[in-house]
Formats: C-alpha cells, structure tokens, sequence
C-alpha cells in the first residue's frame, strides 16, 4: 500500500444537487446522498514512505469550497502540500480555511497559478514550490511531473500532474481538461502507463458548448482508451449526467473506467 487516494469530491463547480434544480439527478441526489451527490473537486493522496511506512505525507489536490467538511469526514486534517492544478473557484476558494494551520504549508503549481491565488491575500503562511511543466521534481520520495492541459476558460494555464512512487507505482491526475490536451502531455501519460487516470467528466452528451474546457462522456472514454492507463477514474461530473447508477450500467462493457464517487478510496 504505497499510496492511498481518496475522493474527496466528485462533483462540478456547483455540485449536484445544483441548488434550487429540480431536475431528475438533483433530486436522486437529494433523496440518496453519496454516490448521486457531488461535492465539489477535490483527491487526497497519502503516501507512505518505502523505507518507513508509519512516515506518510498527505497531498491535497485542490482546495475547493467544499475542502474543510471533506477533510474532516475523511477523518485526515493534516496536510503536508497542496497542489493546484489551477484557479477556478472550484479549486481553490476552499484554502482560506487553513488560517492558523500550524507551520507552513507546501503549495506546488506553476508560477501564474501560486501568484494568482496570492492576491486573494488568504492568511495562510505556505512555502511556494514554483512548477515548471514537464520538468520533474521530487516532492517526499514522489516523482512529480506537471504537464499542461487544455481548459480554456481558466485565466492561467491549468497542469495536471503525473506522480510516481519510490515503487513506480504511477498516477496521472488531469484536473479539468478538454479532450485534445497537447502532443507532449499525452505522450508524457501513455509512456507512463499509469496505474490510475483520474481525468475530467463534465457531461454525458456531447455539446459544442464545453468542447476544449470539459470533455463529454465519449470524449473521456476515448481518452481512457488513449492513455494506456490500467484504470481510469471519471470525475468533475456535472447535474447534467445521468445519475451514477445509470453511468455505471453505461460503462459497463468498460472494465477499467469507474464513475468516482464522493469518499471513494483507491489504494495502490
Ligand atoms: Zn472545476
Ligand atoms: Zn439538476
Ligand atoms: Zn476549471
């Protein structure tokens, strides 16, 4: 158990229930809690050291408006680093909620990202990581490798992330994404091979509408199928999919693609 993953949140940047929507997913997922209802984005990762496994270090990605009931219920509220993958509300209004943490926190994201979320002023004290992408760093024993993805409503460029254990055990995250993500990225995931693709899943019809920001249920298949990933895990799904029980019977002639849901855990 090198790495553990947990989902915290699932859902869009409104979540489902959409407040005030009375459409047939808002309201299962009113009635039935987990796994219809979605907080916003969030994933823990703990990893555990090879050499010292009661050494952990918890890496948040992302800091939703939702981060500080998801800790809590995930009964983990010490965090070592927080990684962005970028500045949408979404993904990162949830940080001003560790005011007064003890210590500094690690925040690791490209430059554009660390000094956009500075001028919210949040009283945080962090140590700033600045990420170039493609270019690995280690990070406690991981091997962290940004890459650019394509989102093309985000002010700065938003970065997915490729992590890899002492024991070359390997995750790609994606963070909000499009579909045609650039040559280098998605060469960068299929020589990887990884063991689990966390990627975008915002709606289960295809529309113009979010071509190039958030791919399509179809889209997320093909990009599953594309990346040479063991098992692909769909997130950041918006009320306008079908609700999860009927998206599991969807994908079930594909083995390795799960709809995540709120709370899951996935350990490597
Ligand atoms: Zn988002
Ligand atoms: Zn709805
Ligand atoms: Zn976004």
């Amino acid at each position: 158990m090198p790495i553990d993953i947990i989902i915290l949140g699932s859902g869009d940047s409104i979540g489902t229930p959409k407040l005030a929507c009375r459409c047939e997913t808002c309201e299962i997922a009113r009635k039935n809690g987990i796994p219809f209802s979605r907080t916003r984005f969030g994933i823990l990762l703990t990893h555990y050291s090879k050499s010292d496994p009661t050494n952990t270090t918890n890496i948040l990605i992302d800091t939703g408006p939702d981060c500080r009931m998801q800790l809590l219920q995930a009964g983990i509220e010490d965090i070592d680093a927080i990684f962005w993958t970028h500045m949408h509300y979404d993904h990162m209004v949830g940080f001003g909620d560790f005011y007064h943490n003890r210590g500094s926190l690690d925040v690791l994201s490209t430059e554009e990202t660390l000094n956009f979320i500075k001028n919210f002023r949040f009283k945080v004290k962090t140590t700033p990581h600045p990420l170039e992408p493609y270019v690995p760093i280690d990070y406690h024993g991981l091997k962290i490798t940004p890459f650019y993805v394509l989102h093309k409503s985000a002010l700065t460029k938003p970065i997915g992330f490729l992590i890899e254990d002492e024991t070359s055990k390997k995750i790609v995250i994606t963070g909000d994404t499009g579909f045609s993500i650039p040559e280098e990225s998605l060469k960068l995931i299929q020589n990887a091979s990884p063991d689990v693709l966390i990627t975008d899943m915002f709606t289960d019809a295809d529309t113009e509408r979010f071509k190039e920001v958030h791919m399509s249920i179809s889209e997320a298949i093909r990009f599953a199928q594309i990346s040479n990933a063991k098992e692909t895990y769909l997130m950041h799904m918006s009320h306008r999919c079908k609700p999860h029980d009927e998206l599991e019977t969807y994908l079930g002639s594909y083995e390795y693609i799960h709809v995540a849901y709120d709370t899951q855990k996935i350990s490597l």
